[in-house]
């Protein structure tokens, strides 16, 4: 099975559409067909704003709380607002063209454009084969500065941390220092003391029958798959509370994932080389509801 290409012609997010619109806004090209001429703004300098969702046998996850956070970000990089009806659209042609059964990854992309015109859109679907091996097996971490202050987002909101950004060279680069010291994946700590988030999911800790995650008033991505499993944990009797996690209370916890929409719940097994309890159950109830 191919990826597929979906390229979007933009309508302003405060026109209503019929479905007749919306459906000729959207158009399937082929995997390999250019769509960026070399002078657009997210070849050129990263700027624009993304989205990925996971979809499993038919049905995207979080669609809304997706679309909220992708407006949220092109709010900051002063984008045009998306139209959500156009973008629901889009998801449900890529669900349509993807088989039924399976689990694939959805992202939506809003560059700025060329500087001619609106900002360029496009959305894909790549449909996943195999497993993912460390949502058994769990990854080992090591805390990275992000060499500044866990109140950078109010601070110096020019820096676009809170936002899902297309520049994401940073947070690559942490993976690929974390893997030359030995390790999976990484998490982002401020110069103040605090775990933030890792470079492409939410941390989220269990202390006895309490579930933390960091607070994302301090420059954090806002995680819609977090938020899915605080709405089920709490059903299930967990209490869920947002606050600042100091650094040293992750390898004191009773158990640590990274959650993120593609990959689900994670377990951490090791943080900066020290062993951590692992949750088995709680793991595989997470991502059994989460794919549910
Ligand atoms: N934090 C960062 C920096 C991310 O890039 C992501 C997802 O890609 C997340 C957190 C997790 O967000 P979500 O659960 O919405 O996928």
């Amino acid at each position: 099975m191919t990826r597929l290409v979906l390229l979007i012609d933009p309508i302003p997010e405060d026109r209503a559409a019929t479905d007749a619109v919306l459906s000729a806004s959207l158009t399937f090209v082929a995997e390999n067909e250019p769509i960026l001429t070399a002078f657009d703004a997210a070849a050129a300098r990263g700027d624009g704003v993304f989205e990925t969702l996971g979809a499993n046998d038919g049905r995207a996850r979080g669609i809304e709380a997706h679309l909220a956070r992708l407006t949220g970000s092109a709010h900051k990089l002063d984008l045009p607002a998306p139209n959500h009806d156009q973008w629901r659209a889009a998801i449900a042609a890529l669900l349509d063209a993807l088989p039924s059964v399976g689990q694939a990854s959805i992202r939506l992309t809003i560059t700025r454009g060329t500087g001619q015109g609106g900002p360029t859109c496009w959305a894909t679907a790549t449909p996943i084969t195999g497993d993912f091996p460390e949502r058994e097996n769990g990854v080992k971490v090591v805390t990275l500065s992000r060499g500044y202050a866990n109140d950078v987002g109010e601070a110096s909101p020019w820096l676009l941390v809170g936002a899902k950004t297309l520049s994401y060279a940073i947070n690559m680069a942490a993976l690929r220092e974390a893997q030359r010291r030995g390790a999976d994946d990484a998490v982002f700590t401020s110069t103040d003391g605090f775990a933030l988030e890792a470079p492409t999911s939410t941390l989220l800790l269990r202390q006895g029958n309490t579930i933390v995650t960091p607070v994302i008033q301090h420059g954090i991505l806002a995680g819609t798959t977090q938020a899915d499993l605080f709405a089920h944990l709490e059903g299930d009797g967990f209490e869920c509370v947002y606050r600042k996690v100091e650094i040293a209370e992750l390898q004191r916890s009773d158990a640590l994932w990274l959650v993120s929409s593609v990959r689900l719940a994670v377990p951490v097994t090791e943080v900066d080389g020290t062993e951590i309890p692992t949750d088995r159950g709680l793991t595989r109830q997470l991502n059994a509801a989460l794919l549910a």
